[in-house]
């Protein structure tokens, strides 16, 4: 989703991006997030600006109240904390308002080229389908994928994964019989209907 917003080498995109896009759609969050920095380009215009503005712009996302307090806020603390610079360092990150792990991740491997694994939805679901993790949270993924993937492919994983995870392998219905990989997945039914 980040890649295709075109704000791959623009960390303060990347991370608001990243913010308004949990528990939201990405074709919406795409969308939103061109009009929201159409408006606002940079730390400054969004640490400046007016809420009811920005919450116009955002509103058809969810959690747009909340999302606009830490957009704005988040932007406020990179201008008056960070010198106007996202920091490329994860304790950091998770400073600023509204970043946890994965948002922080997001911004590790997008904008600045780090080997990290951002494990959202889609990545906690595939990997567990798969069989390459049994786990019950995305944190646990994210740890026991570090020891299992070799650290060559940890920028492309979160990408690939997410595609596969909203072309192929959806939430509810996987389309299990034309998966490029269904062979060496080990979700229960696609190995009874082998
Ligand atoms: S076989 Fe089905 S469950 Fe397994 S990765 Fe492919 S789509 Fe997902």
């Amino acid at each position: 989703m980040l890649g295709r917003l075109g704000t791959k080498w623009d960390p303060f995109k990347t991370l608001i991006a990243a913010i308004l896009s949990a528990r939201a759609r990405d074709e919406v969050t795409e969308v939103i997030a061109e009009q929201l920095f159409n408006k606002y380009p940079d730390c400054n215009s969004l640490a400046n600006a007016n809420p009811a503005a920005v919450k116009d712009i955002i509103h058809g996302i969810g959690f747009f109240n909340a999302k606009t307090k830490n957009i704005i806020a988040a932007a406020k603390m990179i201008c008056n904390e960070f010198n106007g610079k996202v920091p490329a360092n994860r304790e950091q990150l998770m400073l600023i308002h509204g970043v946890g792990r994965k948002v922080a991740n997001c911004v590790l491997v997008y904008s600045f080229g780090q080997d990290v694994i951002p494990v959202d939805i889609h990545v906690h679901r595939i990997s567990n389908r798969l069989g390459w993790v049994k786990t019950k949270t995305p944190k646990q993924t994210e740890e026991k994928l570090l020891q299992l993937v070799p650290k060559t492919h940890w920028q492309l994983l979160n990408d690939t994964f997410v595609s596969h995870g909203k072309t192929i392998c959806l939430p509810l219905s996987p389309k299990c019989s034309v998966c490029p990989v269904n062979k060496y997945c080990k979700r229960v039914d696609v190995i009874k209907s082998r």
